[in-house]
């Protein structure tokens, strides 16, 4: 068979069905999904999507960090795999679409490629990463299998310790085999994710799909100003050391910065702590949650040099003492141009319209981003609500969607 791939249509109906049967799995009383990694629904969704590859005459495999996978071998011996994909689970009490279509829009690639009988020099494999929300560790099966996971990441995770281990425990995996994951880049001949935008930039531009250049590096800090507790009553207000105003002032300050010199940029402060914390005490400190977040690397150097100088103009303008901590930080991650020459040229042949943006969510593609070639496509989110039962995308762009992730798999494919 030799069609050019404009011709070969996606089964929309049939993916449907899927979307809306995994939706019941882990439905909230306000219709979204709470299927957290490796909760009883998460594992629910897995065995499905399992019976869902072999109905489907595909084979389902499991690797040992617990991503599922829906693989259609092709002839050549030794072919490595174009990976298409994203996650089933969900942040509690998330969306229906978060992951989801993503991996089901996968399945659907390559019954579609087996139906029509379309030979390609890879093994194609629909797969759904282990815990990509960070209900535990985060981006933990996609970054095991990327050979990025360290015993370190899985001594304090995010989610803490007692869960992962039961969770684990649960799917029947263990920390050995998630650190003996990791696949040869030589192994891998791609990567790509459909995914909903998160945001509301391609609904508000009616524009149906987005190009993503890359995923945004993300850095966070603990700030603390430290001032004096004094009598709030009978200290005159100009002899005061209140911790409480650099933070005010910071938080409204880089509010100003971000806005006016980096636009493609974000930041947020997401906490705030006085102590001692009294009506009747000037604060003696003052700490902040602090996280910033650049699409790429001299913008994301410029942001946190830019915001840590701000930090200490606050501090001196009311005489404060100032201790910053990186508690964190994630460079950005450039998608591959092989991955996103892919996806352009199957957006124009479909005659969808596209923009290229960078994605301010973190997804399992930067895991694998500079291991082998790495897209993403955005579809829009209305309103831009994620991680929301509100969170809602429709249809016919999700259907675009899929057919598009067909037609840049095909394209990658043959390009490899
Ligand atoms: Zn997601």
């Amino acid at each position: 068979v030799n069609q050019s791939s404009e011709q070969i249509i996606i089964n929309s109906e049939r993916l449907k069905q899927d979307f809306e049967a995994l939706a019941e799995i882990g439905i909230t009383a306000g219709g979204g999904v709470h299927r957290p990694a490796l909760s009883e629904a998460d594992l629910q969704a897995r065995r499905w999507f399992q019976g869902r590859a072999l109905s489907s005459g595909l084979e389902a495999r499991v690797d040992p960090a617990g991503n599922v996978s829906a693989y259609l071998p092709c002839a050549a011996p030794g072919a490595p795999a174009l990976l298409l994909g994203s996650h089933l689970d969900s942040v509690p009490d998330g969306g229906r679409f978060d992951g989801a279509l993503g991996v089901l829009a996968a399945l659907e690639v390559l019954r579609v490629v087996k139906e029509w009988g379309i030979t390609l020099p890879v093994n194609l494999e629909a797969i759904d990463f282990t815990d990509e929300e960070g209900t535990l560790v985060g981006l933990l099966g996609s970054s095991a299998l990327a050979g990025r996971l360290t015993p370190n990441d899985l001594l304090s995770p995010r989610g803490g310790r007692d869960a992962l281990l039961e969770g684990l425990d649960r799917a029947g995996l263990s920390e050995a085999g998630l650190l003996e994951a990791r696949r040869p880049p030589a192994a891998l001949a791609g990567y790509l994710e459909l995914h909903i935008e998160q945001g509301p930039r391609l609904w508000r531009a009616g524009v149906q799909l987005g190009v993503v250049t890359a995923i945004v590096g993300i850095a966070s800090y603990e700030l603390t100003y430290t001032g004096r507790a004094d009598h709030a009553g009978t200290t005159p207000m100009d002899e005061r050391a209140d911790a409480a105003l650099g933070a005010a002032a910071f938080t409204l300050a880089t509010r100003r910065l971000v806005t006016e010199a980096f636009p493609e940029c974000v930041a947020n402060v997401g906490r705030l702590a006085l102590a001692p914390g009294a009506f009747n005490i000037v604060p003696a400190e003052a700490r902040l949650a602090l996280e910033c977040r650049a699409p790429e690397a001299a913008a994301f150097e410029r942001l946190k040099a830019a915001l840590t100088a701000l930090a200490r103009t606050e501090a001196d303008r009311f005489g404060l003492g100032l201790k910053i901590e990186t508690l964190g930080e994630h460079a950005p991650a450039p998608l591959s141009p092989a991955a996103k020459g892919a996806i352009i040229e199957a957006a124009e042949a479909l005659g969808l319209s596209y923009l290229p943006l960078a994605s301010g969510a973190g997804h399992d593609a930067q895991s694998l981003a500079g291991i082998c070639p790495a897209g993403m496509l955005f579809i829009p989110s209305v309103a831009g609500a994620s991680h929301s039962p509100r969170e809602f995308s429709e249809w016919v762009d999700c259907e675009n969607g899929a057919q598009a992730l067909l037609g840049a798999a095909l394209r990658l494919a043959a390009s490899l």
